[in-house]
């Protein structure tokens, strides 16, 4: 079974060929990155009309490089939330289109499923059920993984998300869009115990996370250090927050998947391609008995690849949506349609 994935729910346009879910043929992604840098941040109405812009090629190329054309594909997946709901629209009624067209079924698809299912794409042989962190731009959650398309929230954070976090801490220290990747790289060159900011547990008992506590803290001391007109050090501030923001993910969620009885921890999201993040928890799950899939730091951001394989189990189970299929920006992590 060939399926398409279309994703286009923030401020990436991506086009996937993927074969019985799990292997990918194509994926091709167009980064809207240089678009929006001067802004500082993605703006909606910008990055919609982008996605209208690149889509249908995207498609083209993603077809060539699968080496397919569009007669054989099977299944049509496209993300339908949560995300910008301008952005969503493109690909929704893209997707629409060409199922309609082609006579195909269509999938719409939880975008936050994806990320959780870019874990299937890397690693061939994993099945559920299994303990994921999703640590994007937009959500912090620890999700129970119990089948290919059944998940629980067990956890997830009451404030800014963790990816939210890091651009705004970036930002903090002068550090362009994107933050995330930038705030790393700046922290390679720091002290990680050169501060120390609070660490953010709402509570010991629970496994939901907060991240503004932290984020408040760099910026009181950021503030207060130009105030003095002394020098911020940018390298030892970033690590000491990538430090604070990793060990409080990786506590929740190591202890999460003891209390839960899960044998195997994932993470996924833009976050999850943090290096410190990574490196850590593979120490930490090994010192718990826990065994650890990552996906490769392609699969980590928006792609569509991560699209077309939970559209793929989606369509096994039978889960089809029809023509009124919509844009669902704050749908959370629910089943669409
Ligand atoms: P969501 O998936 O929640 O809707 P999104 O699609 O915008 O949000 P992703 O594309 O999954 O989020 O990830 C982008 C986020 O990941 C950004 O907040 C970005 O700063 C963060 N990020 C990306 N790379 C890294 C990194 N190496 N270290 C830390 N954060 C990172
Ligand atoms: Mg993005
Ligand atoms: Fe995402």
């Amino acid at each position: 079974i060939l399926t398409i994935g279309i994703e286009s729910s923030c401020d990436e346009t991506s086009v996937a060929v993927v074969k019985n879910g799990r292997e990918v043929l194509s994926n091709i992604i167009s980064s809207q990155v240089e678009v929006h840098k001067i802004y500082g941040g993605v703006v909606p109405e910008i990055a919609s009309r982008r996605h209208i812009e690149v889509i249908d090629y995207l498609l083209d190329e993603a077809l060539e490089e699968a080496g397919i054309s569009l007669e054989d594909i099977d299944v049509v997946g496209v993300t339908a939330g949560p995300g910008l709901i301008g952005s969503l629209l493109v690909g929704v009624s893209y997707a629409k289109g060409l199922a309609f067209a082609l006579g195909k079924p269509l999938v719409g698809v939880n975008h936050i499923a994806g990320h959780i299912s870019a874990n299937f794409i890397e690693h061939r042989d994993l099945e559920p059920p299994l303990l994921c962190l999703v640590a994007s731009g937009g959500h912090s959650h620890i999700v129970g993984v119990r089948d290919y398309t059944e998940f629980e929230i067990i956890g997830k954070t009451t404030d800014d998300a963790a990816g939210e976090a890091f651009d705004k801490v970036a930002r903090i220290l002068g550090l362009p869009y994107p933050g995330g990747p930038n705030l790393e790289k700046l922290a390679a060159g720091g002290d990680p115990c050169a501060y120390e900011f609070p660490k953010s547990y709402p509570s010991r008992r629970d496994y939901n996370f907060s991240f503004s506590g932290v984020k408040t803290a760099v910026l009181n001391l950021v503030n207060s250090l130009k105030m003095r007109q002394e020098p911020v050090p940018g390298e030892d501030i970033a690590a000491s927050f990538q430090k604070n923001v990793v060990e409080v993910l990786i506590d929740k969620l190591i202890n999460a998947a003891i209390d839960f009885n899960y044998d195997k921890v994932a993470i996924a999201g833009g976050v999850s391609s943090n290096k410190a993040l990574r490196q850590k928890l593979k120490e930490e799950a090994e010192k718990a008995g826990l065994k650890f899939y990552y996906p490769a730091p392609v699969y980590c951001t928006d792609n569509a690849a991560m699209i077309a394989c939970n559209a793929y189990y989606e369509y096994l189970r039978g889960n089809i949506s029809d023509m009124t299929l919509n844009a669902y920006p704050h749908i959370g992590l629910k089943r669409i349609g």
